[in-house]
């Protein structure tokens, strides 16, 4: 496995950080998770422009244009000889000293990793997923805006840890309202009387699989509104699905032990699962 470290291609065994980078000592980076199927890299411009974003909002100079990471993201594809993969760029403020200062990093580094990656959810794609809502809320008391794909995943690691002890496959954050905000890795749709919902994305990232979602829905007519939903909602919903980059679109069957539904994933959830399967098979960059 060959990994892309400023430019050139290292052998993992090989390809190191500096423990003086600022992404290592302290978060200060952001990040993508991109995936390609059938060599085909899937909305690439997309997770490009939120790279970018992300980089933007936390005052980083990528130190290269956008069409050279698109270069850089598709190269290490073609060096690893990938064809189904998950694909993970990363800038960092770059290497720096033990103070905080971002002026003390004289240039980003950039790093991308590709490996192999087929399903995330295997079986519960048909049988459906378990999901507990979390103690850890999803904007107080993190100050930083959840729409910033930045190295700071630590809340969202203390969101798995406790669906971990709870026997669940995902979390459920809710904000500091006790809004649903989203999953630990995944936006939340749900479905009541035939119309989907999905909160606003002030309190979560805004997924490119949450959009792609909702382009399909309203390709196949089925009404879809962007609301805030409550807890109650959730419980009381005929279906839940949850859509990401590594989880793809997969039902969710329980939440806190409320059985969602008839407890099997809903017609809605099955055919959105099917499209998007399609679109992620017939589209994308090669
Ligand atoms: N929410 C969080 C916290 C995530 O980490 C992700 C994964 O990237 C998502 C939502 C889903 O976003 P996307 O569909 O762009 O992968």
């Amino acid at each position: 496995n060959l990994i892309y470290v400023n430019g050139k291609f290292v052998p993992q065994g090989q390809a190191c950080v500096s423990v003086f980078d600022h992404g290592f000592l302290y978060g200060d980076g952001v990040f993508e998770g991109i995936r390609a199927y059938n060599s085909r890299v899937f909305k690439l411009k997309e997770h490009v422009d939120r790279l970018f974003d992300s980089a933007k909002a936390i005052d980083l100079n990528v130190g290269m244009t956008k069409e050279q990471m698109s270069e850089a993201i598709l190269e290490t594809l073609r060096v690893n000889d990938l064809t189904d993969a998950y694909i993970r760029p990363l800038v960092t403020r770059g290497n720096g000293d033990l103070g905080l200062d971002p002026r003390k990093c004289a240039k980003p580094n950039v790093y991308i990793i590709a490996k192999y990656w087929g399903s995330m959810y295997g079986d519960l794609y048909t049988t459906g997923l378990k999901a507990v809502t979390v103690g850890v809320r999803r904007v107080a008391p993190d100050a930083l805006p959840p729409n910033i794909k930045s190295m700071n995943y630590l809340n969202n690691i203390l969101a798995k840890i406790e669906a971990n002890a709870k026997g669940a496959d995902e979390a459920i954050f809710l904000d500091n309202c006790g809004r649903v905000a989203e999953g630990s890795g995944d936006n939340i749709f749900i479905i009541k009387n035939g119309v989907v919902y999905t909160p606003p994305t002030i309190g979560n990232l805004k997924g490119i699989t949450r959009a792609t979602a909702i382009e399909l829905l309203q390709e196949a007519k089925i009404p879809v509104k962007v609301e805030e939903i409550g807890i109650f909602d959730v419980y009381t919903a005929d279906e839940i699905f949850v859509t990401g980059t590594a989880a793809e679109a997969a039902p969710v069957v329980y939440v806190d032990g409320r059985t969602i539904g008839t407890g099997k994933p809903g017609p809605v959830t099955l055919d959105m699962v099917k499209r998007f399967e399609k679109i992620t098979q017939t589209t994308g960059t090669p």
